[in-house]
């Protein structure tokens, strides 16, 4: 059977850790310094009850609290990544006002989302505690997890959680 696709788009703060939460993912490395401005789309094949998907992660330069939404961000999307650190309140702030465009612009009350706190390796920098990413997950009623992309931990669980929710958000008929 042919692959599904999957197109996934991983959103938040700059220099929260997204394109190493994805080269971690499709490349199994840790790269220390990545473009920051690149916007980039990353694929690999994942399995995922017995069926293969092609995801397609774009892998965003970053928003602020003043971005506009582009068109590309919300037209043949499955799902999203949102990712802050918890190293930084202001990262936290911000992916609450991308949820809040993202929802605006998609006119959807549920769309398939996992909520990221990424560098929980930092634990001396912590700003955002698990009880807050937890808080707002809840609020939204998405997933959650914190992650290290650095030492490789929860990084490709959570891709996996993002096909779950695609998948319980589609259903099995839809073939695109
Ligand atoms: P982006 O702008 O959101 O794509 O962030 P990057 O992936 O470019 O990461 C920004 C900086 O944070 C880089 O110096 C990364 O090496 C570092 N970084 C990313 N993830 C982690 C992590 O989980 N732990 C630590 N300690 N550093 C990280
Ligand atoms: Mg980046």
């Amino acid at each position: 059977m042919p692959a599904k696709q999957r197109k996934i788009v991983i959103m938040g703060f700059r220099a929260v850790g997204k394109s190493s939460l994805v080269i971690q993912f499709v490349e199994n490395q840790f790269v220390d310094s990545y473009d920051p401005t690149i916007e980039n789309t990353f694929e690999k094949v994942v399995h995922y009850r017995g069926q293969e998907y092609l995801t397609q992660l774009v892998d965003t330069a970053g928003q602020d609290e003043y971005f506009l939404m582009p068109q590309s961000y919300t037209v043949g999307i499955h799902g999203y990544v949102m990712v802050y650190s918890v190293t930084s309140m202001k990262s936290y702030d911000v992916v609450k006002v991308i949820y809040d465009k993202l929802l605006d612009q998609l006119g959807a009350n549920k769309v398939p989302i996992v909520l990221v706190g990424n560098k929980r390796d930092l634990h001396m920098q912590r700003v955002v505690t698990l009880e807050m990413g937890k808080k707002l997950a809840s609020q939204w009623n998405v997933a959650f997890v914190e992650s290290s992309a650095k030492q490789n931990e929860e990084v490709t669980p959570f891709f996996q959680r993002v096909l779950q929710e695609i998948e319980k958000h589609y259903g099995t008929q839809e073939e695109s």
